[in-house]
Order: structure tokens, then sequence, then C-alpha cells
């Protein structure tokens, strides 16, 4: 079907016009994989669970929030052995809740006329406001439940917070002094944020994301060219679903299978990622809590800090790694060498084949920084 707007995920899935014809204009691939379904499952959990505190106005409410995951989950038809991981993750955000006073908007659809008679839609996670001083703060707020962490760099340059912040200030809520944005890790529970920006200093970014808007608008709704165009959209969320099909022009069939081969590469490095920056988490607040101790014992073996050498705190974490991929690894360290091991041991005979892959990806965080092109 035609579209009479835009959206977000219609730019992201418009960088390939092919993509978008197939899966937008078409309505074809929308059963999704298994990422998806899950990444859906938690959407609607989270959305459930703000809905009940702030018709409740409680900050947090532990039974409500396991009752929502069981009706979920069951729906999703998820199986609790294979996502208890998520399962812990939504419970903790359960336990810590959010303060239902900040709340201005939970997951709202808005309907947007950014230029004359030009539409876009847009679902907001969530829009919180407070006062500090004489200021009034907007922000924006989107959850994401992959497991690797943004940097604060990351998202002050995210295309999606970006538009959301033009669309919440210029549109959906004028008259704030200040506003950041933020990403809500669900599966940490944690919130990286952006630069606290004065809504005054934004228009000429304001101004730049409309023209891109504009020649998005044009892209996507005017032009009627769906060639295919190679890029990141062909393997990000787990591979274009044209691709995956052996639909894909451009593509031959030995390539097909490397990238899924390389999702598999991709989740383990997406693993140790979020491992290291654990383990870097960890060992400051280790190094508080045990000032005048060297060691100390997590699930029977030891593990601890000594100054000048080589350490690993997040000891528990590299045990739970470990025990999941069903490798043994040290606990002193986990660097280059040892990340290189479990490697080796996931991927055993085929590990030679996909070295320069693998050392490509390795630990090497990019940033996905925006440009209003
Ligand atoms: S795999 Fe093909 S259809 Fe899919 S995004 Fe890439 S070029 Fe487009």
């Amino acid at each position: 079907m035609i579209k009479d707007h835009i959206s977000h995920s219609q730019i992201q899935t418009g960088r390939c016009m092919l993509k978008y014809k197939k899966l937008v204009i078409d309505e074809e691939y929308h059963t999704g994989n298994e990422r998806q379904t899950l990444g859906n499952c938690v959407h609607k959990i989270v959305y459930t669970y703000g809905k009940h505190l702030l018709k409740e106005k409680m900050d947090a409410d532990y039974d409500a929030m396991v009752k929502i995951i069981d009706h979920y989950f069951d729906e999703f038809n998820l199986s609790e052995n294979l996502y208890r991981d998520v399962r812990k993750a939504l419970i903790l955000f359960g336990e810590r809740g959010m303060s239902f006073e900040k709340v201005l908007d939970l997951e709202k659809l808005w309907k947007i006329e950014f230029s004359k008679g030009k539409f876009i839609y847009a679902v907001i996670d969530r829009i919180n406001t407070y006062q500090v001083g004489s200021k009034t703060i907007i922000e924006i707020i989107d959850y994401k439940n992959h497991l690797n962490i943004l940097s604060k760099t990351d998202v002050d340059n995210h295309e999606q917070l970006a538009l959301y912040r033009y669309l919440a200030c210029r549109f959906i809520h004028k008259g704030f002094d200040k506003v950041r944005v933020g990403i809500h890790h669900l599966m940490h529970n944690w919130i990286t944020w952006g630069e606290m920006r004065s809504i005054d200093d934004l228009g000429r970014e304001f101004e730049a994301m409309e023209g891109y808007l504009l020649r998005q608008y044009a892209r996507l709704l005017e032009k009627g060219n769906f060639e295919p165009t190679m890029g990141n959209q062909c393997y990000e969320y787990g591979g274009c679903p044209i691709l995956l099909d052996g639909k894909c022009p451009l593509f031959k069939k030995k390539k097909v299978e490397e990238i899924y081969r390389s999702n598999d590469v991709k989740s383990m490095v997406t693993i140790i990622r979020t491992m290291d920056m654990h383990r870097q988490q960890m060992i400051d607040r280790v190094k508080d809590l045990v000032k005048d101790k060297t060691f100390f014992e997590v699930e029977g073996k030891l593990a601890g800090y000594v100054p000048g050498d080589s350490y690993s705190y997040d000891a528990a974490k590299v045990i739970d790694f470990c025990k999941r991929y069903n490798v043994s690894c040290d606990l002193k360290d986990f660097n280059v060498k040892s990340v290189e091991r479990l490697f080796k041991d996931y991927f055993k005979p085929d590990y030679k084949g996909i070295e320069p892959e693998i050392v490509k990806l390795r630990i090497i965080k990019k940033s996905t920084r925006f440009s209003y092109k």
C-alpha cells in the first residue's frame, strides 16, 4: 500500500528502496524473525507496566510486573528457559520502576504535519518532564533491548533521537527550557543520557532536520525508484529478510551463508563487549568496596585486584558467560587473548576461516554518528 506519511522506521528501511518496496509498500515479510518477536514482547511488557504505574500512581509494583511478564511471555509463546536473561532484566526493571510523576507521555502515536501537507508518524516511548530551579526540562527516552550499551556520543548523534527531539520540542510540547535525550537499555536497566541542551540553541539543528525530512519524504513517497542498495541495512537486525530469503539480486547464495554465520559472530561480539563493559564498571565498584582486601570469593573462586597487574573483578559474569557457552576461561583476565580463546572454543574448526572477520569486529566500538546528508 502506498503510504501518505513517513516514519523513522520507513526512513531506515528506505536506505534500500527495494527493501522499502517489499516491506513497507507490499507489506511482505511482516511476520518478523525471532529477535523481532522478542523485541515486540519486551516493548509490550514495558508499556503495559508503565501504564499500570501511571494509573495506580505508583513508582514500582513488582507483583504486577511479574504477572505482566508471564502474561505476555505466554501470549508471544516465548520459552522462559531460552529467555531467562530477558525475564530477569524485566523483573529488575519492574523493581526499579519509574517516577510516575515525571511522565508526560508514554508510547503515544503522534501524527505530525512537519511541513504543509507532509506528515510524519512517530511513537515516542516516553517523555518526562520536571523542574530544576526556574528551568523546565523535557526528556525524550527511547527503549532499546539490544545487549550493547550506547555511549553518550552515540546517543548525542542518534538519528532517531534527534528526530524525536525535533518533533517533541517543535510540535508536541512547546515552551520548555531544556531538553535531553536518552536510551533506556532495558536489558541492563541503564539509561545513557545525551547532553542537556537549551532548546533556544537548537534552531539550526531543527532547520537541518526539517530539510532532511523533506528530502526523505521526496525520496520515499514521490520518486518511485525501487533499486536495491547495499549497506548496513543488509546485515542489521539479523539480516535483511529479502536477503535471507535468497531473493536479493545483489547477493549470491555463498554470501547469504556468510551472513548467517556472521550473525553468530556478531552476537558473540556483542556479548563480549557487554561483558567487558560490565567488567570495567565492576572494577570501579569493587575497588571502592574492598579497599583493604586484595581478593574475594565469587561462586567458590577467587577474584581480586592487584594494583598494576592484570585482574578481573567481574568474575561472576565471566563464569556465567563461560557456562552459557560451555567454555573454560581463566578468571584473571578478560583481555584480547581470552576473548580469542572463547571464539576458538565456540567456533572450533571453523575459527581459522572466520578469523579475519572476528578481528575486524572484535571489541571495536563503532560510533553511530549521524549526519544530515
Ligand atoms: S540485502 Fe538486498 S534488498 Fe536487502 S537491503 Fe541489502 S540490497 Fe536491499
